[in-house]
């Protein structure tokens, strides 16, 4: 049974993508469950076509136990980097990282931020980075940054997943795009990704960036100029 959590930065598309990603491996003939970190408590509301929803300890008591599944998905919540972040990882629940990003750059702080704190638990624990997978915000030359940034990190960009407002109307449902609309080219999105998952062996220790790497980095992109640099770094002088 392979543990994955999900985590990024809040309103990246963490519950979006683990949910649609899910139903894909399911038509792959997976067994998943998914355990959802978030007091919004809308992890499974795709799946279930409900907010509410048994908790893992009401299937323990029903079942005895919870048997023969292929994956287990921690949906996080991923604002909290210093307090709660760690806490499937800190358990040693969830071996398996991927971080939701887009090339906005608070999305890229934040995902090397939890990169930091998969450094700090890689040495004591067997938790790796599987990879980034880009939710698209179609900002200027998306793909080639997350790439980029993904090999600093000594990564992958696993999946470039396309912006789409299908995800918004299967939402409107209570749906994943998968079951709302499996001809969709978005279900086919989100099930190239869940194959890529489903194989992917490259599981690494990263290597975070420097704040001034991250800037550089989008420099290098044109992403941004010179001139906010040293904004960028007063700022960091005040905090
Ligand atoms: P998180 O769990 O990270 O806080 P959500 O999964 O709730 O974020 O995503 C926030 C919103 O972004 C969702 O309500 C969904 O409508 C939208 N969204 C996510 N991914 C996509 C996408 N690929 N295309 C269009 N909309 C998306
Ligand atoms: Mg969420």
């Amino acid at each position: 049974m392979r543990q994955i959590a999900i985590y990024g930065k809040g309103g990246i598309g963490k519950s979006t993508t683990t949910q649609n990603t899910v139903a894909g491996l399911a038509s792959l003939g997976k067994k998943v469950m998914i355990v959802g970190c978030d007091p919004k408590a809308d992890s499974t509301r795709l799946i279930l076509h409900a907010k509410a929803q048994s908790t893992v300890m009401d299937l323990v008591r029903e079942l005895g136990t919870v048997e023969d599944l292929d994956f287990v998905f921690y949906d996080v919540l991923g604002d909290v980097v210093c307090g709660g972040f760690a806490m499937p990882i800190r358990e040693g629940k969830a071996e398996e990282i991927y971080i939701v990003c887009s090339g906005e750059m608070m999305a890229m702080y934040a995902a090397n931020n939890i990169a930091k704190g998969i450094l700090k638990y890689a040495s004591s624990g067997k938790v790796r980075l599987g990879g980034l997978i880009c939710n698209s915000r179609k900002t200027d030359k998306e793909y080639e940054l997350i790439q980029a940034l993904a090999a600093k990190l000594g990564t992958q960009m696993i999946h470039f997943v396309p912006r789409d407002n299908q995800v918004q109307r299967a939402e409107l449902r209570r749906m994943t795009v998968i079951e709302y609309s499996p001809d969709h080219k978005q279900a086919d999105e989100y099930r190239e990704l869940a194959r890529k998952i489903s194989e992917n062996k490259m599981l690494v220790v990263p290597s975070p960036l420097e704040m001034d790497e991250l800037e550089d980095l989008l420099m290098e992109f044109g992403i941004m100029e010179a001139e906010d640099e040293s904004i960028v770094g007063v700022a960091e002088k005040a905090a």
